[in-house]
């Protein structure tokens, strides 16, 4: 068992000896186990340095959609485990999507000890890309910890580049999750075909299916509720852009 090493009741054994009724000694758990199960929990997650201090309070919705995003993100730990699938925050870039994503992991594994685990999709291939015919039972560790964990957030959708095999990866996990019934949080920033002018100039033209493929897209719809977060500052510079046209 894992005890805080700075405990002064159990000394970091996580044991306290007592002894019964009967004369007789037994172990029981100190109380520090189960916060120090927190904080490995908490480092076993992967969030990246830079949204460390991601938090609920200091997200600053500057829209309805931010504020809309925000309460359905402390719902999610609300409810959570009892909540029927994950969620899919969508949206340009710098409205907060991973900084949502990163509070709702942070406050599950504080509050309900939720094993959780965060992926830059582009990271995760190239640790993955990384360890073939070197070290592929490395590879395939991460691979099954990612299908297995009990809350995984998939980053950044969209933004690899294409080819059969980073979209088998990725695959994989996912359908493997959606088998498993496994919560998933996905964040992206491409949009759907009916979306698709309002982002046009920023995306490159090209949508959430060009980058991800139709299956892939249909499949994550089913495994998480789709959350679209709108970013003022992006429609303030391509009005802007369109008006000096
Ligand atoms: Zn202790």
């Amino acid at each position: 068992m894992i005890g805080d090493p700075n405990c002064p009741i159990c000394g970091g054994t996580g044991f306290i000896i007592e002894v019964d009724d009967n004369g007789n000694s037994f172990a029981r758990r100190c109380s520090c186990v189960e916060s120090q199960i927190k904080k490995i929990n908490m480092k076993l997650s992967g969030i990246p340095e830079r949204y460390l201090s991601c938090e609920f309070d200091n997200y600053n919705p500057i829209n309805d959609s931010q504020k809309e995003a925000l309460m359905i993100a402390k719902k999610f730990v609300e409810d959570y485990p009892s909540v029927t699938g994950g969620l899919f925050f969508q949206g340009p870039s710098g409205v907060g999507k991973t900084h949502l994503s990163v509070a709702i992991i942070k406050n599950l594994i504080k509050k309900k000890g939720v094993r959780a685990r965060f992926y830059d999709v582009r990271d995760l291939i190239s640790i993955i890309q990384a360890t073939i015919g070197t070290d592929n039972e490395k590879g395939n560790k991460i691979l099954l910890e990612a299908s297995q964990i009990e809350l995984l957030v998939l980053d950044d959708l969209g933004a690899h580049r294409i080819s059969s095999y980073t979209e088998d990866i990725i695959s994989k996990i996912i359908n493997k999750r959606y088998n498993e019934k496994r919560i998933t949080i996905f964040t992206s920033n491409y949009v759907d075909e009916k979306d698709f002018y309002e982002y046009a100039e920023e995306l490159n033209e090209e949508t959430l299916e060009s980058r991800i493929g139709y299956r892939l897209r249909s499949r994550i719809f089913e495994m998480a509720k789709l959350v679209k977060i709108d970013g003022e500052d992006f429609r303030k510079k391509y009005l802007k852009n369109v008006i000096q046209i």
